[in-house]
C-alpha cells in the first residue's frame, strides 16, 4: 500500500478551481488575476507556474519559495488534484499499477511501463466504459462517469513523480489505453492533450490516443494541428465478427471507420497503429489475417498483436504462439509492419481495467 498522494490535511472547500484542468493560457489567466488582486509582485505567476508544470508540485506546501500566507490563500481557492493512491502494485517486470481514488470515491487506474529506453504511462479517460467490448474488463464493469481534464492530467502528474523516483527518468510516452474510451469523453480528453503537451511538455508524437473506432473523434484528432498519434482497436477485419466482439461496429462499421482513418492519414501523413487482441480460435485464423491485409491496403499502418488477456467470466484464451506466428507471416507477406506486444505486468493484472474488475469481484473496494 502506498502513501496518500495529494495535498495533506483537509480537502478544503469543494468548489476550488482545479488548476490541472486549465489549459496553459487559462492557467496563467486564472492565477494571474488573483495574484494581481492580492497585490503580489509580477514574478509570482512564473514561479507558481514553474512549480506546477515543471516540478509537478502536488500541493502548495511544496512551494517553499512562496510566503506561507500566500500558499494557504492559494490552497483555499485552488486545487492541485484530489486523487489518492488507493492501491499500488509493482510487477516483477517493473510495471507499476495504480488505482486512484477520486474525490467522490470512484476509482480509476493507470500503469507505468518501463522499457529499456523510456517509461510509458497508460492512463484512463473515463471511469468505466459504456462500449461493452466483450473481451474487455472495463467494458464488463460498465460506465460510471466521465473524468474531468484535471482528473486525466492528475494521473500523469502523480505518475511522473513516481516514475522519476522508481525509474530515475520521467515519463517518455503517454498512451490513452487505460479505462474508458477517449473519444466518448472528447471535450476533457482534448483539453488534457493540450495540457500534457503545451503545459507539461510531453511531445505530441509521444502521446497516443487509442479508440474503439468512434469516427467523430478520429476526425477531431485529425483536425488538431499537433502530431498526436492515433491507435485504432480493430480486433477483426470482418464486420460480422467485429460486431460480435464490439457492439460499436453496428454504429460505425468497418467501411466507415477505415474511411475516417484514410482521411486522417491524408491530413496528417502519420502512420496509424491498429490494436488486435488475439483470441484463440475466434479471430486468429490465417483467412482473417488475409482480410486484415486487405483492409489495411493503402494505409500506412502498424499492427500491434496483443495475446488476449483472459478476463474473469469468459472462457476465451490467448492464441497459442504458432497461431500468432502464422498470422504474423500473412501480415508480413502483405507488407504490413507488425509487432507482437509482450504482455506486461500480468502478475498484477495490469491490462485495461483488470485490476479494478478483479478487486470488484472479490469485494475489495479500496
Ligand atoms: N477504449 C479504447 C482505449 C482503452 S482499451 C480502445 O478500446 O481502444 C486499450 C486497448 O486494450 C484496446 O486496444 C483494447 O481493445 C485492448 N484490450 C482490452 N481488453 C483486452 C484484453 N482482455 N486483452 C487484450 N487486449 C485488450
Ligand atoms: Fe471500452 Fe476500449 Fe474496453 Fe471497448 S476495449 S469496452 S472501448 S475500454
Amino acid at each position: 500500500m502506498s502513501p496518500a498522494i495529494g495535498p495533506a490535511g483537509s480537502q478544503g472547500p469543494a468548489n476550488r478551481i482545479a488548476l490541472l484542468g486549465q489549459e496553459p493560457d487559462g492557467l496563467r489567466a486564472v492565477l494571474g488575476a488573483d495574484l494581481e488582486s492580492w497585490g503580489e509582485p509580477g514574478y509570482r505567476l512564473a514561479q507558481l507556474v514553474r512549480w506546477i508544470e515543471e516540478h509537478r508540485a502536488r500541493s502548495f506546501d511544496e512551494m517553499t519559495d512562496l510566503p506561507a500566507g500566500l500558499r494557504s490563500r492559494l490552497a483555499d481557492r485552488f486545487s492541485l488534484g484530489e486523487a489518492r493512491a488507493a492501491f499500488e502494485a509493482r510487477s516483477e517486470d517493473g510495471t507499476i499499477k495504480h488505482l486512484w481514488r477520486l474525490s467522490d470515491g470512484i476509482q480509476v487506474e493507470s500503469v507505468l511501463i518501463p522499457t529499456a529506453h523510456r517509461v510509458t504511462l497508460c492512463l484512463s479517460s473515463q471511469a468505466g466504459c459504456a462500449l461493452g467490448c466483450r473481451f474487455c474488463a472495463t467494458g464488463e464493469l460498465g460506465f460510471t462517469r466521465q473524468l474531468s481534464a484535471a482528473e486525466i492530467v492528475e494521473q500523469f502528474r502523480n505518475s511522473d513523480r513516481i516514475s522519476s523516483e522508481a525509474f530515475e527518468r520521467p515519463i517518455g510516452n503517454v498512451v490513452y489505453m487505460g479505462m474508458g474510451e477517449p473519444f466518448a469523453n472528447a471535450g476533457p480528453v482534448f483539453e488534457s492533450l493540450t495540457i500534457l503537451h503545451r503545459g507539461f511538455g510531453v511531445g505530441a508524437r509521444r502521446i497516443t490516443v487509442s479508440t474503439v473506432g468512434l469516427v467523430p473523434g478520429i476526425r477531431m484528432l485529425g483536425e488538431r494541428p499537433e502530431p498526436f498519434r492515433l491507435a485504432v482497436s480493430l480486433h477483426a477485419a470482418d464486420s460480422a465478427l467485429r460486431a460480435e466482439l464490439m457492439p460499436v461496429e453496428r454504429k460505425y462499421p468497418l467501411d466507415e471507420l477505415m474511411e475516417a482513418v484514410r482521411d486522417y492519414q491524408a491530413r496528417k501523413s502519420r502512420r496509424v497503429s491498429f490494436e488486435y487482441a488475439m483470441i484463440a480460435g475466434l479471430n486468429d485464423s490465417v483467412a482473417l489475417a488475409r482480410a486484415l491485409v486487405q483492409r489495411l491496403e493503402g494505409i500506412a499502418s502498424y499492427v500491434n498483436l496483443i495475446p488476449y488477456n483472459p478476463i474473469p467470466g469468459r472462457d476465451w484464451g490467448p492464441s497459442p504462439p504458432d497461431r500468432i506466428d502464422a498470422f504474423v507471416s500473412v501480415l508480413e507477406a502483405g507488407g504490413v509492419p507488425t509487432a507482437v506486444r509482450t504482455p506486461r505486468g500480468r502478475d498484477i493484472a495490469a491490462a485495461c481495467g483488470q485490476l479494478r474488475l478483479e478487486r470488484a469481484l472479490s469485494g475489495q473496494t479500496d
